[in-house]
Protein backbone atom coordinates (compact mmCIF):
# COMPACT_ATOMS: atom_id res chain seq x y z
CA UNK A 1 0.00 0.00 0.00
CA UNK A 2 1.23 3.60 -0.95
CA UNK A 3 0.47 6.98 -0.09
CA UNK A 4 0.57 9.10 -2.44
CA UNK A 5 -0.12 12.56 -0.47
CA UNK A 6 2.31 11.99 1.96
CA UNK A 7 0.40 13.49 5.19
CA UNK A 8 -2.62 13.59 3.27
CA UNK A 9 -5.36 11.17 2.72
CA UNK A 10 -4.32 7.33 1.63
CA UNK A 11 -4.90 6.61 -1.74
CA UNK A 12 -5.02 3.46 -2.88
CA UNK A 13 -7.84 0.71 -4.05
CA UNK A 14 -7.64 -0.79 -1.07
CA UNK A 15 -8.16 2.40 1.01
CA UNK A 16 -11.21 3.49 -1.30
CA UNK A 17 -13.26 0.01 -0.91
CA UNK A 18 -12.85 0.63 2.51
CA UNK A 19 -14.95 3.78 2.11
CA UNK A 20 -12.40 6.74 2.07
CA UNK A 21 -12.88 7.44 -1.42
CA UNK A 22 -12.72 6.54 -5.11
CA UNK A 23 -10.50 7.38 -7.82
CA UNK A 24 -6.84 8.33 -7.60
CA UNK A 25 -7.54 10.94 -5.32
CA UNK A 26 -10.35 9.73 -3.13
CA UNK A 27 -12.20 11.73 -0.84
CA UNK A 28 -11.17 14.61 1.33
CA UNK A 29 -8.93 17.14 -0.21
CA UNK A 30 -5.52 17.85 1.56
CA UNK A 31 -5.76 21.77 1.73
CA UNK A 32 -2.31 21.87 3.94
CA UNK A 33 -0.61 21.00 1.25
CA UNK A 34 -1.91 23.10 -1.42
CA UNK A 35 -4.15 20.62 -3.61
CA UNK A 36 -7.22 21.48 -2.92
CA UNK A 37 -8.11 21.21 -6.25
CA UNK A 38 -8.70 17.37 -5.55
CA UNK A 39 -12.26 18.17 -4.19
CA UNK A 40 -13.04 18.36 -7.91
CA UNK A 41 -11.19 15.51 -8.76
CA UNK A 42 -13.76 13.50 -10.93
CA UNK A 43 -11.89 10.16 -9.88
CA UNK A 44 -13.44 10.44 -6.86
CA UNK A 45 -16.80 9.55 -7.82
CA UNK A 46 -15.97 6.74 -9.85
CA UNK A 47 -14.63 2.98 -10.20
CA UNK A 48 -11.08 2.96 -8.15
CA UNK A 49 -10.11 -0.14 -9.47
CA UNK A 50 -10.20 1.84 -13.14
CA UNK A 51 -7.63 4.02 -12.51
CA UNK A 52 -5.34 0.82 -11.52
CA UNK A 53 -6.12 -1.63 -13.65
CA UNK A 54 -4.43 -4.69 -13.74
CA UNK A 55 -0.83 -5.49 -15.88
CA UNK A 56 -2.55 -5.58 -19.09
CA UNK A 57 -5.87 -4.26 -18.26
CA UNK A 58 -8.14 -1.92 -19.93
CA UNK A 59 -7.43 1.84 -19.05
CA UNK A 60 -10.46 3.49 -21.59
CA UNK A 61 -13.07 3.67 -18.64
CA UNK A 62 -10.68 5.60 -16.52
CA UNK A 63 -9.08 7.74 -19.69
CA UNK A 64 -12.77 8.60 -20.96
CA UNK A 65 -13.63 9.67 -16.80
CA UNK A 66 -10.50 11.87 -17.38
CA UNK A 67 -11.35 13.61 -20.42
CA UNK A 68 -14.21 15.36 -18.30
CA UNK A 69 -12.44 15.77 -15.55
CA UNK A 70 -12.24 19.66 -14.80
CA UNK A 71 -9.08 19.08 -12.89
CA UNK A 72 -6.76 17.03 -15.59
CA UNK A 73 -4.06 19.73 -15.91
CA UNK A 74 -3.44 19.92 -12.33
CA UNK A 75 -4.00 15.98 -11.88
CA UNK A 76 -1.04 15.52 -14.65
CA UNK A 77 1.36 17.78 -13.47
CA UNK A 78 1.31 16.93 -9.64
CA UNK A 79 1.68 12.92 -11.28
CA UNK A 80 4.90 13.96 -13.48
CA UNK A 81 6.18 16.25 -10.65
CA UNK A 82 6.02 13.43 -7.86
CA UNK A 83 7.29 10.59 -10.18
CA UNK A 84 3.83 8.93 -10.06
CA UNK A 85 4.45 5.33 -11.00
CA UNK A 86 1.51 2.89 -11.53
CA UNK A 87 -2.40 4.06 -12.82
CA UNK A 88 -3.56 6.52 -14.81
CA UNK A 89 -2.90 10.27 -13.76
CA UNK A 90 -4.58 13.23 -15.22
CA UNK A 91 -5.36 10.72 -18.75
CA UNK A 92 -2.39 9.26 -19.16
CA UNK A 93 -0.60 5.78 -18.44
CA UNK A 94 2.31 5.14 -16.85
CA UNK A 95 3.89 4.85 -20.05
CA UNK A 96 2.58 7.32 -21.89
CA UNK A 97 3.86 9.90 -18.88
CA UNK A 98 7.34 8.35 -19.11
CA UNK A 99 7.33 9.18 -22.87
CA UNK A 100 5.76 12.77 -21.89
CA UNK A 101 8.82 13.24 -19.63
CA UNK A 102 11.16 11.91 -22.00
CA UNK A 103 10.01 14.67 -24.69
CA UNK A 104 10.17 17.49 -22.21
CA UNK A 105 13.57 16.87 -21.38
S1 LIG B 1 -7.68 13.78 -14.41
FE1 LIG B 1 -8.45 11.72 -14.06
S2 LIG B 1 -7.14 10.86 -12.48
FE2 LIG B 1 -6.86 13.06 -12.45
S3 LIG B 1 -8.27 13.86 -10.93
FE3 LIG B 1 -9.30 13.94 -12.90
S4 LIG B 1 -10.42 12.03 -13.10
FE4 LIG B 1 -8.92 11.77 -11.46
Amino acid sequence: MWNILGEGPLASPDDWSSGLGAGPWGQGADTATGLEWQERALCAQTDPEAFFPEKGGSTREAKRVCTSCEVRAECLEYALAHDERFGIWGGLSERERRKLKRRAI
